[in-house]
């Protein structure tokens, strides 16, 4: 007769009221098995089991020691002290992070078994509980400690559940995110709380308000190093990529993103206002943004304006010395540089100066938010396809090729309804101000309207016989 396996849940046990009592063992790996796992780790793992399974945690035993190839019983004065606590009829249930954790050696793995048996004691690793008395579990456990690959496989199993409930909980979930850092009780080591962290959060702040003003991921990056900030992982030299991995980061707007496409408050402080994370977000995920990087930010229309022969977007070139803007495919069009953005600025400023303007570009339109949640919710059901680790190959290249054109579709509306607070700032019933406003503005700023206002800058060819700098040869709409 199998044992009940949990405390306080189950009736006609005796002395049901109690909870089990729980002895959590940690243990670093030698062995590349291990993957990686630290004693903290474990710690914290075995910590959320007990919880979820109404264990009383009578004590955590840790043996932080690595040894060289091969470990005596010497190495691991802790795991002593547990067989010591098993034998005193000291805790009902021994919480491991895998069965590797308390032994790699299977005549050790023999007498912890007895030993479990002999004290009535249940053995608790990844995810699964052991009865040592019950024939069928001892199997089975004992099979494990054999059978290292299989084990590794539940291992992640358990790991997934348990990120699962945490995050449906709004509780963090492995490493921790930057920007924050968390508080554990000093006497227990159970988490407490994620809280801003002194020096990291305000950097996150800066890079968001940073990117949303229009600057190019490269010029926060290169910044951020020059100052001398730490990398998030530590690392002197900010990459482009690092800077938009913290500006998409939905950990730092306090959200959590659920396999099902839910969308849950997280029980942290947010360093970004979800508004201002679904702007980043439609900005950082647009697919034309790769065109406009380096060099392109000092001149206005560099990767902007396109040719109006072969759609090609433009660069900036010198022309028998003259700065340009020429196609960069082939050598279709090539004009004056002051002159084509003389006249997109004039365009831009007579429209940020129309009577509605302002109310116009300030409004947050209803439509992006809407769109914004459903390709949100159909990404999260695409990394569902992408979690699910019994899906084909081919089953997951069909629901690719479902999923991604519905995504795009979405991000494309937000994107395109998305109001910039940039260019709701600029506008202003006077041209005369406007103008004043966008001379104030950075290149990536004055930039950043430009694509918010959605506004294209064809460059044609001239007519034979027509003076070059012909304003019917730049289409602006
Ligand atoms: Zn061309």
């Amino acid at each position: 007769m199998k044992r009940a396996l949990t405390g306080p849940a189950e009736p006609g046990r005796p002395g049901a009221a109690a909870p089990l009592r729980a002895l959590i063992y940690n243990r670093v790996s030698h062995d590349a098995a291990g993957k990686g796992y630290s004693v903290a780790e474990q710690e914290r793992e075995n910590r959320a089991e007990c919880a979820d399974r109404g264990w009383e945690i009578t004590a955590v035993l840790t043996d932080n020691h690595v040894g060289a190839s091969r470990f005596s019983r010497g190495d691991r004065p802790e795991w002593r002290r547990v067989t010591e606590i098993i034998a005193a009829g000291g805790c009902d249930v021994l919480v491991l992070w895998e069965s590797s954790r308390c032994t790699r050696d299977l005549r050790e793995y023999a007498e912890l078994a007895d030993l479990c048996d002999q004290h009535n004691v249940l053995l608790s690793y990844s995810g699964r509980i052991y009865d040592m008395g019950d024939p069928d579990d001892r199997h089975r456990a004992g099979s494990d400690a054999l059978d290292s690959e299989r084990e590794t496989a539940r291992t992640r199993k358990r790991v997934t559940r348990s990120v699962r409930r945490r995050k449906a909980e709004g509780l963090p979930h492995g490493k921790i995110p930057y920007g924050y850092r968390r508080e554990y009780d000093p006497v227990t080591r159970e988490y407490l709380r994620q809280v801003p962290h002194e020096e990291t959060a305000p950097i996150v702040r800066e890079i968001a308000r940073r990117l949303l003003a229009g600057e190019a991921l490269h010029a926060v990056a290169e910044d951020l190093t020059r100052r001398g900030i730490p990398t998030p992982r530590g690392a002197a030299s900010w990459q482009p990529t690092q800077v938009r991995r913290v500006g998409l980061s939905d950990t730092a707007a306090g959200l959590i993103t659920l396999d099902t496409g839910t969308r849950v408050t997280a029980q942290w402080e947010p360093l970004i206002s979800e508004a201002d994370h679904d702007l980043l977000v439609a900005r950082l995920t647009d697919p034309a943004r790769r065109t406009w990087r380096d060099g392109s930010t000092k001149h206005l229309l560099a990767g902007l304006a396109v040719c109006g022969v072969c759609g090609a977007p433009v660069r900036r070139v010198k022309n028998r010395g003259s700065p340009s803007y020429a196609c960069s495919r082939g050598h279709c069009v090539s004009r004056s540089q002051a002159w084509v953005d003389d006249l997109t600025e004039r365009i831009i400023i007579e429209r940020l100066s129309r009577t509605d303007a302002a109310e116009a570009f300030a409004a947050d339109d209803p439509a992006a938010v809407d769109a914004a949640t459903e390709a949100r919710a159909l990404r999260a059901r695409l990394q569902t396809f992408y979690d699910n680790l019994d899906l084909s190959a081919a089953g997951l290249v069909a629901a690719e090729r479902k999923l991604l054109p519905q995504i795009q579709a979405a991000e494309d509306r937000a994107r395109r309804a998305h109001r910039s607070p940039l260019v709701g700032s600029l506008a202003a019933p006077d041209p005369a101000v406007v103008e004043q406003r966008w001379v104030r503005l950075t290149m990536p700023q004055r930039r950043e309207v430009i694509r918010t206002l959605d506004l294209v800058v064809r460059i044609h060819r001239t007519r034979r016989g027509v003076r070059k700098l012909d304003p019917a040869s730049v289409e602006i709409g």
